[in-house]
């Protein structure tokens, strides 16, 4: 086996994606990508055999007879809690937009799947050194990181702005960037810092006035609507700030909500970088107008942290996949 091969899967909503990467001097390079849609309302069992599928086939589109190193990103985070409060002894998916595989042994199970379709490279069962899984926003961190706008950083926070709002640690040790997950899985989930508990904002994990009910591109969304009645996509509601008063009102609140979120985030970690990813990263105001709103809030009468958009695009996810072994 050539050992600077990794393989990388981006479990996503809508699509799943897989790439065979070579990993050698400063970018990488695919050797095979594969596109298949999720199916998620197939349920949980078509979703294993259909990753399982996707693995075997980007490796054959690589010209390999058995996967390298395999990494898996995706939403959520693991348990150890079953859904009926019992311990389980097999991690379990959760808080993952895929709901089929909430609750469920995701890594035991494509590892199952895995070790029929290649008994001969995983023998009994698929090893950590052979398959590891991530939360994708610590993906997104980590190639970010590794190729993108925060190379170099000893640690830098990766910031997911879009229909919620994800955050992932990443640092470079002696044998390169790494992404730190914490001890339960949920290190850099800015998203469900409380903001505001005060606010009329419930969020789906059980509490009011998390950050990404003031970040996400519905939450900007929801303050339009609220304000005006009328619907707008994010888009258009910044191209008209020009002329609408509402709309510079609902982006003057969001970029200073922007501005107490990430304070809080450079306050805890002080990272050497900040990059942004997700569609609402896309608006230029963040990058013109956030970083004095974050310098309202941070510890120091100075703000150094760069705070960059992304440069590796979509890719970033199945990338920082394929480097997590
Ligand atoms: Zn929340």
């Amino acid at each position: 086996m050539d050992r600077a091969l990794r393989l990388g899967v981006d479990l996503g909503g809508t699509k799943t994606e897989a790439v065979v990467l070579r990993l050698e001097g400063d970018e990488p390079r695919v050797v095979a990508r594969l596109r298949t849609p999720t199916e998620r309302d197939a349920g949980y069992e078509h979703v294993v055999a259909s990753t399982a599928r996707l693995v075997a086939d980007v490796a054959r589109e690589a010209g390999l007879e058995a996967p390298p190193p395999i990494g898996v990103g995706m939403p959520g985070s693991i348990t150890w809690r079953a859904p009926d409060g019992s311990r389980s002894d097999v991690p379990l998916v959760k808080n993952s937009n895929t709901t089929c595989l909430n609750g469920r042994p995701f890594r035991r199970d494509l590892g199952r799947a895995l070790t029929e379709a290649f008994p001969t490279t995983f023998g009994a069962s698929v090893g950590a050194g052979e398959l590891a899984f991530a939360n994708d926003a610590n993906c997104f961190a980590l190639a970010e990181a590794t190729y993108g706008a925060t190379r170099g950083a000893r640690v830098s926070f990766g910031g997911i702005l879009g229909t919620g709002v994800g955050g992932g640690i990443a640092w470079r040790g002696q044998d390169g960037v790494r992404t730190w997950d914490g001890a339960q899985g949920i290190a850099g989930e800015w998203g469900h810092i409380v903001l505001d508990p005060s606010a009329d904002l419930p969020c789906y994990c059980g509490r009011r006035g998390c950050v990404e009910r003031f970040l996400s591109g519905p939450a900007i969304e929801d303050a339009y609507r609220r304000r005006t009645g009328r619907r707008a996509p994010v888009a258009a509601i910044a191209e008209q700030r020009g002329e609408d008063a509402d709309a510079r009102a609902v982006l003057d609140a969001f970029v200073d909500a922007f501005g107490r979120a990430m304070g809080t985030v450079i306050n805890l970690l002080d990272p050497d970088a900040i990059v942004l990813g997700g569609g609402v990263s896309n608006l230029d105001l963040l990058y013109e107008r956030g970083p004095a709103a974050v310098a309202r809030w941070v510890f120091d009468d100075e703000l150094r942290t760069p705070i960059v958009r992304h440069t590796l695009g979509d890719s970033a996810g199945v990338l920082g996949a394929a480097l997590l072994l």
